[in-house]
């Protein structure tokens, strides 16, 4: 398979070559497709299978100009929402317009934050949950307009108890909003979750 396969914007294809993807992993092969049809997924993978790029591509395939929120992603911890923001970063250096990204996690400056998202809302939203919904809560940022929602690690964030901030972010999100549930393992309590979002989802295990 080849990263042409994806009908994915020219800019994306420079950023690809540019970090040195020459082909897609397993998972960006099987589901790239997918999501970009607009389904919902369940993605059992692990870290190491080019799940991020799984859905960052996508998603900056369909990211416009607009200044407003497109897409959310959610991770349970501040380490991985850096990564994922230094991959999302990689992509948007390329774009022929401006693609504003926010980085949300616990433990930075809030105020900052807050004051920022009132002059501009970033098209990309990637953070940890409780943050996420505390900026949400303030007023300052918008997810109403969002037509995707990641949820990364989804087991990791239903231990560390977190789910239930991702529940209350999906619920200030349209009700036609693709949703994607990543996840090592897919536990049954996480079940209620799954049903309450995911219309007829496709399931992936890699
Ligand atoms: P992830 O599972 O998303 O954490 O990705 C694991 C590692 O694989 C990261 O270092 C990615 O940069 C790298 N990676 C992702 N997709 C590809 C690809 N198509 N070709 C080569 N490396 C990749």
């Amino acid at each position: 398979a080849d990263f042409n396969e994806f009908k994915l914007q020219p800019y994306i294809m420079t950023a690809l070559h540019k970090i040195g993807f020459t082909k897609p992993t397993k998972v960006q092969e099987k589901l790239i497709p997918v999501i970009a049809a607009g389904k919902d997924v369940v993605g059992q993978s692990q870290t190491g299978s080019g799940k991020t790029h799984t859905f960052l591509l996508p998603i900056f395939n369909q990211l416009t100009s607009d200044n407003q929120v497109q897409a959310v992603i959610t991770t349970p911890s501040r380490e991985l929402a850096y990564q994922i923001h230094t991959a999302a970063e990689q992509l948007a250096a390329e774009a022929p317009f401006e693609i504003r990204i926010g980085n949300y996690v616990g433990g930075t400056d809030k105020k900052r934050q807050v004051d920022k998202l009132h002059h501009y809302q970033p098209q990309l939203v990637i953070g940890t949950p409780g943050r996420v919904m505390d900026l949400i809560q303030s007023d300052a940022l918008d997810v109403h307009t969002a037509r995707q929602f990641v949820v990364d690690e989804a087991d990791m964030t239903l231990d560390l108890g977190f789910l239930d901030q991702v529940d209350r972010i999906a619920g200030r999100m349209p009700k036609d909003l693709q949703m994607m549930v990543f996840s090592a393992t897919i536990p049954q309590r996480l079940n209620p979750f799954l049903q309450k979002y995911m219309n007829h989802p496709v399931k992936e295990e890699i």
